[in-house]
């Protein structure tokens, strides 16, 4: 079965064709330019190659809701041009009897994870990405979680830790879990860049304690059976024992399942198994979720 996938990035645009077991066969990208110009590349692209459905990982704000009005839109991009485009409604007037699958770039990338990846076989997973900003999928019941518009992930307030007087990066929030722990505000607090920071410097387990405070909340919320971290930020792959124990810590023997309270822990909270081939395999993963839509 081949299907195709468009990552669709503020910079960047990457699209493929791919199977059903989230293999990448073919795979090209192009600069975000102007709606028009970027939509004849993916056209380009496409035509001819009989691809039976399409996923589409969108960078956001969107509204993936089916009921809307403004389904398949981009919201309110500062992206010139971008801001309430109908990205879904112009692929299917080229393309007009191809499912497609329309969703939030991290929530693809959390059903890729889900169906390819890191939580194969489970109903029930966390997917977050950590670098220029913070966002979040969430698959509850075998389902990606929409609701109002999608979540948030990276914009609940935490605590800031007493040692830490930076007063926080978001706009909107200030000191939010992205205002306080994106690489942005990694790099202003401590006026380098995270990559350029010794791997003992204190910003990681201050960094580890910030992002162990926001998985704290997310399985007491939503209880993930997995939670897989990506993004820029984690590949300082030295966060992830800090991690551990800060949430252990942080949840202090309230959850007792193993997974939590045991050295296992090491195998709950884990970088993402397709790496840097996330986005494209989570389009692919909506892709092939439009297909089975259509068919039921
Ligand atoms: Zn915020």
């Amino acid at each position: 079965m081949k299907l195709g996938a468009i990552e669709a990035g503020g910079t960047k645009f990457v699209v493929a064709i791919g199977n059903e077991n989230g293999e990448v066969l073919e795979r090209d990208s192009f600069p975000t330019t102007t709606p028009e110009e970027t939509m004849n590349n993916i056209f380009k692209f496409f035509d001819g190659k009989n691809v039976e459905a399409i996923g589409l990982g969108c960078f956001g704000p969107i509204d993936p809701d089916l009921k809307s009005e403004t389904y398949g839109y981009i919201t309110t991009t500062p992206k010139p041009g971008w801001g309430h485009y109908n990205i879904v409604g112009a692929l299917q007037e080229h393309y007009p009897q191809m499912p497609i699958g329309f969703d939030t770039d991290v929530n693809g990338a959390a059903l890729g994870e889900a169906y390819f990846g890191a939580a194969k076989g489970l109903d029930s997973a966390l997917y977050l990405t950590i670098g220029t900003g913070i966002g979040g999928g969430a698959i509850v019941e075998g389902n990606l979680v929409h609701g109002l518009l999608h979540p948030e992930m990276g914009h609940m307030y935490l605590e800031r830790r007493e040692d830490d007087t930076y007063k926080g990066k978001c706009p909107y929030h200030g000191t939010c879990f992205e205002g306080l722990a994106a690489g942005p505000a990694v790099e202003e607090r401590w006026g380098v860049k995270g990559k350029d920071l010794p791997v003992d410097h204190p910003a990681w387990d201050l960094e580890a304690w910030y992002i162990a405070q926001a998985l704290a909340i997310y399985v007491l919320t939503i209880s993930p059976k997995k939670i897989i971290l990506g993004g820029g930020i984690m590949h300082q792959s030295q966060l992830f024992p800090m991690i551990h124990k800060y949430l252990q810590e942080r949840l202090n023997g309230y959850i007792q399942k193993d997974e939590i309270t045991t050295d296992a822990i090491k195998d709950y909270i884990v970088w993402p198994e397709l790496g840097d081939n996330a986005g494209v395999c989570g389009a692919l993963a909506l892709a092939k979720l439009a297909l089975e839509r259509q068919r039921n």
